[in-house]
């Protein structure tokens, strides 16, 4: 499966929310503004990692649904939200020192 990421800039979102009809995944935050919800979709069953911060919202998900989300993006009249494929073979941390036996 396409491992993807989609970021959405809150200083460029206008609570205008063109994106929410191109995917549901997408929903009116709390504070008015543009938010991701994998389980918002009614249809899909749908897994994903959501970080909210006060700056961005960054959602990862692993999924073949990239073009809606993409599409979102497009619809966006701001440009707020970024759509990127990520590499799933990279390790998100460094790699594991050896273990070191102190005798
Ligand atoms: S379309 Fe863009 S500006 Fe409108 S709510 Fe969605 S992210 Fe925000």
């Amino acid at each position: 499966m396409p491992r993807y990421e989609v970021t959405i800039e809150k200083d460029a979102c206008d609570g205008i929310f063109a994106c929410l009809t191109r995917d549901p995944r997408f929903i009116e935050g709390e504070d008015g503004l543009a938010t991701v919800d994998p389980d918002a979709d009614p249809v899909y069953d749908c897994a994903g990692d959501v970080t909210d911060t006060a700056d961005r919202v960054v959602a990862t998900f692993d999924d073949d649904r990239i073009d809606e989300a993409k599409q979102a993006a497009a619809a966006c009249p701001t440009d707020a939200i970024v759509v990127e494929a990520v590499d799933a073979a990279e390790p998100s941390g460094p790699p594991e020192s050896p273990e070191e036996v102190a005798e």
